[in-house]
């Protein structure tokens, strides 16, 4: 006989994995099914040849204080830190002035301002960090109508300080500068202010994922990986479980963590669902993607945690976003590398290093300039760090198509290849945000899409402490 649970979770992202575990932890018989070998999504973690890294530079910022520790404590669950905060939060951001050709550390959180700045640029952005601490909860609010650039505009800034900002926007929401929420930028930047720079997972990003599912499991919830699920059952708008390559699951609750787009016009089928609201989510904008390499090296070249070179030149607004899309590759490309063994030189064997390097691209999988990009990539960094071109053994590309396969279907035509998800761009965050509940008896969203807010991973666990009060409370009224 199959077995019945009262919830089903569709895929073990950050969303899915912290979402399952509080649901069984508050009494709920739950069923986790996730499509890969492994949990982690977007954030998962790989071992191998004596390296354990996550797939891509995730650089995180998983430190004390956070919804990770919050979920971590209710599920009664320890993660030993690194605290190694060379890379990312001082010396890593390495900027190169106008006319100039050499880098030099920039790094812009105040008290602390970079050399190049004269006393008024300094008191500018005083006054700019100062007056966003001091926002109010309505003002931030309002913030959710207003770009980032908007925002910025208001204020006198040096152009170094805009490209810092405009880099930070990028990378922390993956999304052009003038379309970024200034509220989500906001809300991020005020918690870097407040301490809660990047730490990361010893064993890296990935572990934090596989312990909530561990907590899931002790605490008698089921876990199925390689588990894909083909469709969610919906009669007379309501749900009653799911299809999978493995057979069928009941449920009268289902929880999808697979994406908005794809549970709403795959798994569910837009049949289901009004015409408006089937519009409404074809015309949702996921973020951009990161496409780069990973690089095994046979020598340990560098000990920090990681670098990010900009300039005036490399960030991405709207026009640069388009240019790129059409196949125009940048005079200056923008370039990053993450170094998982700069925060625990356990993750790899010793007197060797892996590196991710990560630049900026459009989410479609079958974008066709990709191959280009990631070899105008590699030229770069050899350009910047030559020793690690010295020193690879091993080069893997990952690109939007490897992240569309590996996480989220591609149910649009330019989607399914986001680095993030949702994009937090204006329209899309604070109360545009689409609700977590979908317009289906019993059919939740839970991650980056639905019902939180913040960075990549802390998002979508942030998803999964909102959601999981509305599914319990969903639960007991039926
Ligand atoms: C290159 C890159 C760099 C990043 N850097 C950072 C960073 O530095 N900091 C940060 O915080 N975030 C970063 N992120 C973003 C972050 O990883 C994501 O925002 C986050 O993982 C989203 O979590 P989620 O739970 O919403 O969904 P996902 O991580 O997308 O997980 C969805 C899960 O559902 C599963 N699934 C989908 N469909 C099905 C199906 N039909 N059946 C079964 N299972 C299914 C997938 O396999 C996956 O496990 C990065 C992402 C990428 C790609």
């Amino acid at each position: 006989m199959t077995k019945t649970y009262d919830v089903i979770v569709v895929g073990g992202g950050p969303g899915g994995s912290a979402c399952a575990a509080l649901l069984q932890k508050r009494g709920m018989k739950t069923l986790l099914l996730e499509q890969n070998n492994t949990v982690g999504g977007k954030a998962m973690r790989r071992s191998k040849n004596g390296f354990t890294y996550d797939l891509w530079p995730l650089i995180g910022m998983p430190k004390y204080g956070t919804k990770f520790e919050e979920v971590l404590t209710e599920l009664g669950m320890e993660l030993e830190m690194s605290e190694q905060l060379t890379g990312m939060a001082g010396g890593g951001f390495m900027y190169r002035p106008p006319k100039k050709k050499k880098y030099a550390p920039f790094m812009l959180l105040p008290p602390g301002y970079p050399e190049i700045l004269t006393e008024k640029e300094q008191e500018e952005c005083g006054r700019l960090f100062s007056d966003m601490d001091n926002l109010s909860p309505l003002e931030l609010d309002a913030l959710d109508d207003i770009s980032f650039h908007d925002f910025l505009s208001r204020y006198n800034i040096p152009q170094s300080v805009y490209s810092y900002l405009a880099v930070l926007a990028n990378m922390l929401f993956v999304v052009p500068i003038d379309i970024c929420a200034a509220s989500e930028m906001m809300k991020s930047l005020m918690q870097m202010m407040h301490g809660l720079g990047p730490a990361y997972p010893m064993g890296a990003q990935g572990q934090i994922y596989e312990t909530f599912v561990k907590a899931l499991q002790r605490d008698g919830g089921d876990v199925r990986l390689r588990t894909r699920v083909e469709r969610i059952a919906v009669r007379d708008g309501k749900v009653e479980g799911v299809y999978t390559d493995k057979g069928i699951f009941h449920a009268p609750i289902v929880v999808s963590n697979a994406g908005i787009q794809p549970t709403v016009l795959k798994l569910v089928g837009e049949e289901h669902f009004d015409k408006s609201y089937v519009s409404y989510i074809k015309e949702l904008v996921p973020s951009l993607s990161l496409i780069g390499s990973r690089y095994f090296l046979d020598k340990a070249v560098l000990e920090d945690s990681g670098y990010i070179w900009f300039s005036d030149n490399d960030w991405w607004n709207m026009e640069r976003y388009l240019k790129a899309r059409a196949g125009q590759i940048p005079d200056e490309m923008f370039c990053m590398i993450f170094i998982p063994g700069g925060f625990n030189p356990e993750l790899a064997p010793e007197g060797k290093l892996m590196i991710q390097s990560a630049t900026l691209a459009p989410s479609d999988p079958n974008w066709q300039n990709v191959k280009i990009w990631l070899d105008a990539l590699d030229e770069r960094l050899a350009e910047l760090c030559p020793d690690i071109r010295k020193h690879t053994v091993r080069r893997e590309n990952y690109t939007a198509a490897s992240v569309s396969r590996l996480t989220r279907d591609s149910v649009v035509p330019g989607q399914g290849g986001e680095c993030i998800g949702l994009g937090q761009i204006v329209g899309q965050c604070g109360r545009y945000k689409p609700s977590p509940k979908a317009p289906i008896q019993g059919l939740f969203y839970v991650g980056i899409d639905a019902g939180g807010c913040g960075v990549g991973t802390h998002n979508a666990v942030d998803s999964a402490t909102k959601v999981a009060p509305e599914v319990l409370r969903y639960h007991q009224t039926h």
